[in-house]
């Protein structure tokens, strides 16, 4: 039975994508509304892939009866370009990271999720291109909640459901390269370890309060000593 959960954020933490991510999005977006909004210069980072497709709109005057109206579709388009677009050479794996997984995964204290501002179509095809896809049994995405902060309890039930065991408090790790995944820790009381992998430096997120602070996640013997220790330092 495992003991603990650990949920990770999928662009800057396990992985990167290339610039074919936001071209996808600016193609997808132009063929259901007629234009691609700021998706050529918006800031991605640590936001659901549905709250991007409102602001990037937004800016450009649409309202949000008329993003409404077409978002499914937009939504489908842009998960469809990504899947037939996107190649194994569009992602660069994190450094340390499939040594991490191995590792993480083959330890029975352990159970691994995802727990992403990506629509679960697109996510799981950035994972799968670099063959982590398997590591993750479940995971919350954008499909599954309104907010990135309803996601962490999202998570907890899917692992309730899939284990027989609730998972509370530090028993759960969240590791992400923003502030929004310090945030969603905090919503669940969990623990957080945040890496500078993505677009915010070890500075910038040292702002937030995460409980843990990574470089990078190459040192995975330490990174897994964190994981399985009880307490909050
Ligand atoms: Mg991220």
């Amino acid at each position: 039975m495992p003991r603990k959960l650990v949920l990770f954020d999928i662009d800057g933490t396990l992985l990167s994508v290339n610039s074919i991510n936001r071209r996808i999005l600016m193609d997808a977006l132009r063929e259901v509304y007629g234009t691609e909004g700021s998706a050529g210069t918006h800031n991605f980072a640590g936001k659901m892939d549905s709250i991007i497709i409102y602001e990037v709109l937004q800016n450009s005057g649409l309202s949000n009866a008329v993003i409404a109206e077409n978002f499914d579709k937009a939504k489908r388009t842009y998960i469809e370009m990504f899947r037939t677009q996107a190649k194994p050479s569009d992602i660069i794996l994190m450094e340390g990271i499939r040594e991490l997984l191995d590792k993480l995964s083959a330890n029975s204290e352990l159970m691994l999720g995802l727990l992403t501002g990506n629509f679960e179509g697109s996510g799981r095809h950035k994972l799968l291109l670099p063959d982590i896809n398997h590591y993750f049994p479940f995971g919350a995405f954008a499909d599954d909640g309104e907010s990135r902060n309803e996601l962490p309890q999202v998570a907890v039930d899917k692992a309730y459901r899939l284990t027989g065991q609730k998972f509370t408090g530090h028993n759960i790790i969240i590791i992400g390269d923003t502030e929004h995944d310090i945030a969603c820790a905090r919503v669940l009381n969990a623990k957080s370890i945040a890496v500078a992998t993505g677009t915010y430096s070890t500075e910038e997120l040292k702002k937030h309060n995460p409980h843990i602070l990574y470089e990078n996640l190459t040192a995975t013997d330490i990174v897994i000593s964190e994981i399985l220790q009880s307490s909050i330092n």
